[in-house]
């Protein structure tokens, strides 16, 4: 663990965590009803924050205006270390160019976007080869725990039952046999 620390502790020292960037007040509820007049679409939060391409804060990490820890880059994608690290490596791929979700990639980004992700996998698993497995998860919206509203997949490496991620499918196989 330390030497995990040690390997990334300028990451964690300098990356400013979401929350701050998460505006939550009736200012930023009428910031939003401004910017949704401005921009026609902006995705608002739960807390009354919003997101615009103006203030996206995968679009600064981008541009190098808020720091990551860089995992992989090419002209079409970016992929960094996400400052939760859920497991250790966990690791963050977003198109270059501003998506909101997967409902507004065209083929041409999700092929380069998507045809990357084993090239990154196998780069995650180089630097952790301790690792056992690797889920790859892509949240869209906030109801499917979408949170920050740049498209970007998740790489979560696996180490043990116990590391600490799960994914629950409920199985309600018996609500639909037998209907046609
Ligand atoms: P999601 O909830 O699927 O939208 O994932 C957003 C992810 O972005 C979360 O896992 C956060 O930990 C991560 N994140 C937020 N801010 C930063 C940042 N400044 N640097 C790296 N990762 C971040
Ligand atoms: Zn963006």
């Amino acid at each position: 663990m330390q030497a995990f620390l040690a390997r990334f502790s300028h990451f964690f020292k300098k990356a400013p965590l979401l929350k701050e960037q998460l505006p939550c007040s009736d200012f930023f509820k009428e910031e939003t009803r401004r910017k949704k007049a401005k921009y026609g679409k902006v995705e608002v939060l739960d807390q009354g924050g919003f997101f615009t391409m103006e203030n996206c804060i995968f679009c600064k990490i981008n541009n190098r205006e808020i720091p990551s820890y860089k995992v992989y880059e090419d002209e079409q994608v970016y992929a960094f270390l996400d400052i939760s690290q859920v497991t250790p490596g966990h690791t963050l791929v977003i198109p270059k160019t501003h998506v909101t979700d997967i409902f507004e990639y065209d083929e041409t980004l999700a092929a380069a976007v998507f045809a990357r992700i084993p090239k990154i996998a196998r780069a995650i698993e180089k630097a952790f080869p301790e690792i056992e497995g690797l889920n790859i998860i892509n949240n869209n919206k906030e109801l499917a725990y979408q949170s920050v509203f740049h498209s970007h997949v998740h790489l979560i490496p696996r180490y043990s039952k116990d590391d600490d991620f799960k994914i629950h499918f409920g199985n309600h196989a018996d609500n639909y046999t037998g209907k046609n």
